[in-house]
């Protein structure tokens, strides 16, 4: 039997910047384009569980008062806080972004490390932070791994996984790596609008051909699941990794 062609990301790259209008993913632009890296990282500390436009908004109030690690570090959180309130878990928040500027000040000569093992040594900093600032502050080739990134590419079928850790672990060994620094802006853009979390709009879709669920459905077949929790000795499905007790309001916030 002869072994499946390998995936077409070139593909899927292709046909989801034409439908966004983001340009050519080939292009410095995408590639390279390089924000403020500590503005990222801030930004996407503030981005945890919440939606873009209440991160766009505290980000921009946040940043023309305190744009760098030195106005940060010397920022009362009782000033901080009405900035950053519409993110929520704002006095978690507060103090994460202004403990990861005093330690960027104190270990790292108050520049945005480049590397995600001493990224990930920051407050508040996880895995998704760390690669943002890889990919978006520096230009270089990692996988941010969010919800939309994770939930389309067990869609695509390229992985089978339970959690965006274990997607991004997957997606580094199945991607190749000239497709790394596009491959979230995308996506991400993808599962805002046509590949939501609900009804995706397979119908409309660019790249269903290339999809596990768009041929599935297509062909009135069951689509790919995520991959199925293990089951218990008794037969029982065990409890899911990613369910959570709810939390208070200014519960420690996750890292991401
Ligand atoms: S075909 Fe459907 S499930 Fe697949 S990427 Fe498109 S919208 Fe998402």
């Amino acid at each position: 039997m002869s072994a499946a062609p390998p995936f077409d990301w070139e593909a899927v790259l292709d046909r989801l910047s034409e439908l966004y209008g983001t340009g050519d993913w080939r292009t410095p632009y995408l590639r390279d384009h390089a924000e403020n890296p500590f503005q990222v990282m801030i930004g996407t500390i503030l981005s945890q569980r919440t939606r873009d436009e209440n991160t766009d908004r505290a980000s921009a109030r946040l940043f023309a008062r305190y744009p760098d690690a030195p106005s940060l570090a010397a920022a009362r959180l009782s000033t901080i806080e009405p900035l950053i309130h519409d993110t929520g878990f704002y006095h978690t928040k507060a103090r994460l972004i202004r403990d990861a500027s005093r330690q960027l000040l104190g270990r790292f000569d108050g520049t945005v490390p480049r590397t995600f093992e001493e990224l990930t040594t920051l407050p508040g900093v996880g895995p998704k932070t760390a690669n943002c600032v890889l990919v978006f502050g520096y230009g270089i080739p990692a996988i941010p791994v969010d919800t939309h990134v994770h939930r389309i590419a067990n869609r695509l079928g390229v992985v089978r996984t339970k959690s965006p850790e274990e997607t991004e672990q997957r997606l580094r060994e199945v991607v190749p790596r000239e497709y790394w620094i596009p491959l979230n802006p995308l996506l991400v853009q993808h599962g805002q609008n046509l590949c939501r979390p609900i009804g995706p709009k397979c119908g409309e879709c660019p790249i269903a051909d290339l999809c596990a669920t768009g041929i599935a459905l297509r062909s009135g077949r069951e689509p790919p699941r995520r991959a199925d929790r293990p089951r218990r000795p008794d037969g029982r499905r065990s409890p899911r990794p990613n369910r959570r007790r709810p939390r208070r309001s200014g519960a420690p916030a996750r890292t991401v």
